[in-house]
């Protein structure tokens, strides 16, 4: 009996065992498409933010929502975001902050929390009006997560104009705070439904900071050693305004 015991045992626990190695060596599956939301936060650059939304267009990988959080923008900027109104592929958020009210709060991250709400996609994807996306932005972060499935966050390598220099760093970060800029991230929405969304929205200077500090925490941001976004240093920036 001791024997048909043991046997049965054994069993059991290969048969455990086998399910645990497949579960693990379970093949990532690299075709899948989902939808990403971009979220594009805008603020009196008509320009700008047209380059912007442009390059969001160009993308390689069309599978997305383009989210435009507009911070009540002047009336240039502003025509310039209705003419993609009948995209089927845009929705565009307005705010009514009043300009009194506009530096007790880090709008960006105020935009961004109305975006995450409004944000249907499995992936969230961040844009300055005043940076841009390269071409493969989307296709490579797409691919790069597929190919890792235990990866929630991923970031490339910023390209820093007119210094013309690829932001550091490019290694896995737990801390990101300071090291990443949001339009460089990509992350699965889930991150935010398990742990919360830009709550620092009193931190003007550097509300993505702790948002990036409470994710990375959990889960680390993965570098792609390329650059795939193209941030614009300039004056009339907030950093440089600070
Ligand atoms: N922004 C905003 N409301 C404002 C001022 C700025 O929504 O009243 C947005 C702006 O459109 C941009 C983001 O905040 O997407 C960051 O601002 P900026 O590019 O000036 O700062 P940087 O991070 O480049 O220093
Ligand atoms: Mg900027």
């Amino acid at each position: 009996i001791n024997t048909q015991r043991r046997n049965i045992t054994d069993f059991i626990y290969g048969l455990i065992s086998v399910i645990l190695c497949r579960a693990a060596y379970k093949k990532p599956d690299t075709r899948k498409e989902p939808l990403v939301s971009v979220l594009l936060v805008s603020y009196n650059r008509p320009e700008m933010v047209k380059e912007a939304i442009e390059s969001v267009f160009n993308q390689t990988y069309q599978n997305f929502e383009l989210i435009i959080l507009d911070d009540n923008s002047n009336e240039e900027t502003r025509r310039v975001i209705d003419q993609y109104l009948k995209n089927p592929k845009v929705r565009v958020y307005k705010s009514e902050v009043r300009d009194e009210d506009r530096w007790k709060m880090a709008r960006y991250a105020v935009l961004i929390n109305v975006g995450l709400e409004m944000a249907k996609g499995e992936l969230i994807s961040y844009l300055c009006d005043d940076d841009y996306y390269l071409p493969q932005r989307l296709e490579k972060m797409v691919k790069f997560l597929n190919e890792h499935p235990g990866v929630r966050v991923c970031y490339g390598r910023q390209l820093r104009l007119p210094v013309n220099k690829l932001r550091k760093p490019d290694r896995v970060l737990k801390k990101p705070r300071g090291f990443v800029d949001a339009s460089s991230v990509m992350h699965y929405k889930s991150c935010v439904d398990e742990l919360g969304n830009w709550d620092d929205v009193y931190y003007i200077p550097g509300a993505d900071g702790p948002f990036w500090n409470k994710i990375g925490a959990k889960y680390p941001f993965y570098p792609i050693m390329e650059a795939l976004d193209v941030r614009r240093e300039h004056a009339d920036s907030l950093t440089a305004k600070m």
